[in-house]
């Protein structure tokens, strides 16, 4: 199923600067996503999971800095000049994250939001936006999309707000969709159907899926390639089933072992 590789980011540091020095997030990190691939990140809170990837992407806080490549096809995206980062970041690799409320504008109609970017970015009339708006609204198969359009955040649910976000982080048709923990606040059976969600666009579309979770239920029933994290350096990698079956890294065996 996969193919071609499309990012890989070689020797990965993220530092932060703090008032009581400076803090080591991420220590060198290797990693690469194939095309269609379902590749996991692992390990427990604070081992440097989502700054990997907010680094990745330039979207550190300001008191952050990273060193290294993350070459996504051909092109340094830590170097990058900022329009040309922006055809990328938001477009060919999309995130979505785990509490979509905060992602969401309080105060602007999910409609609003979701026809906004597409207009900008892809040039389309009020009406082409809005018919766009609706094709990904039911992709992500929320009831009733044109009464959505005028819906507010707050008025939706948390896996209805997920899905907004989903359609969201679809609408130009990604390569890599990164996912951090985006089921993480919502209620078990909710994240089994955003899950089956992910699974069934993930066959329908055919973009690389990066899972962020800390979650090996996750990483055991979707993730063909896993990376195990560790207190800012990948302390494992391998295919999923070769990694469930013989964990080599002491750490690994723990999480397995600790695994409900
Ligand atoms: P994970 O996603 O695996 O839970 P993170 O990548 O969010 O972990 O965080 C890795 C480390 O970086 C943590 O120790 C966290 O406290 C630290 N960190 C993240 N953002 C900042 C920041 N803006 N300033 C200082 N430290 C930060
Ligand atoms: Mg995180």
């Amino acid at each position: 199923m996969a193919g071609e590789t499309i990012l890989s980011v070689k020797d990965l540091r993220v530092r932060f600067r703090t008032l009581d020095g400076v803090v080591e997030a991420v220590k060198g990190i290797n990693l690469h996503v194939d095309a269609g691939e379902t590749v996991a990140v692992v390990g427990e809170s604070g081992s440097g999971k989502s700054q990997t990837m907010m680094a990745a992407m330039s979207l550190l806080a300001s008191n952050g800095e990273a060193s290294g490549v993350v070459d996504y096809r051909g092109k340094n995206l830590l170097t990058l000049g900022k329009s040309e980062l922006n055809k990328v970041r938001g477009r060919k690799i999309s995130m979505i994250f785990q509490e979509p409320m905060t992602s969401l504008d309080p105060l602007y109609t999910i409609g609003n939001q979701l026809m906004e970017p597409i207009r900008k970015h892809r040039g389309l009339s009020g009406a082409e936006a809005r018919a766009e708006a609706l094709r990904l609204l039911e992709l992500v198969k929320i009831p009733d999309p044109e009464r959505r359009l005028k819906s507010y955040p707050h008025e939706m649910s948390g896996g209805q707000r997920q899905r907004v976000m989903i359609a969201m982080a679809l609408a130009n048709d990604p390569d890599i969709l990164i996912a951090d923990e985006p089921t993480t606040a919502l209620d078990v059976t909710i994240q089994a159907q955003i899950l089956m969600l992910l699974a069934e666009l993930q066959r329908k579309l055919g973009m690389a899926i990066v899972f962020i979770t800390h979650d090996l239920g996750i990483v055991r029933r979707f993730a063909d390639r896993v990376y195990v994290m560790r207190y800012g350096e990948v302390v494992e990698e391998g295919k999923a089933d070769e990694l469930f079956a013989s964990p080599q890294h002491d750490y690994t065996k723990m999480l397995l072992a600790a695994e409900p």
